[in-house]
């Protein structure tokens, strides 16, 4: 698996370092690793628009071979949210989604403090 972390407009957001050694040990947990896709992780500060209700987006393109996990910093009202609690219910998206499967929210829901746990334990 190949990994880019971004901020919304290229370069790197300041949480570059976290997000990577979460999503190293994620992966790893998740066995993710087998997978012959690029991960791509945008972080911006809020979401707009059609999504604006949500903070963490994950969406696979070029034929499931790359996946894009997009965080926000804070949600529709401001407030800021932990994007690593968000980024541990994308991960088990990531997972649906390089297995093919459609990615369902209550394996999601049900697996997220789990794997939040787990990664935190190791960091
Ligand atoms: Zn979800």
């Amino acid at each position: 698996m190949n990994l880019k972390i971004n901020g919304p407009r290229g370069g790197l957001p300041r949480e570059h370092d976290k997000i990577k050694e979460f999503i190293k040990h994620s992966s790893d947990i998740l066995d993710l690793d087998k997978f012959n896709i690029t991960l791509e992780v945008i972080v911006c500060n809020q979401f707009k628009g059609d999504f604006e209700d949500a903070v963490g987006l994950c969406y696979p393109w070029n034929d499931l071979n790359d996946i894009t996990v997009e965080l926000a910093r804070k949600d529709s009202c401001g407030v800021s949210v932990d994007i690593l609690e968000t980024l541990s219910h994308e991960m088990i998206h990531v997972r649906q989604c390089a297995n093919g499967e459609y990615m369902y929210e209550n394996p999601a829901r049900k697996h997220e403090s789990f794997l939040l746990d787990l990664v935190m334990e190791r960091m």
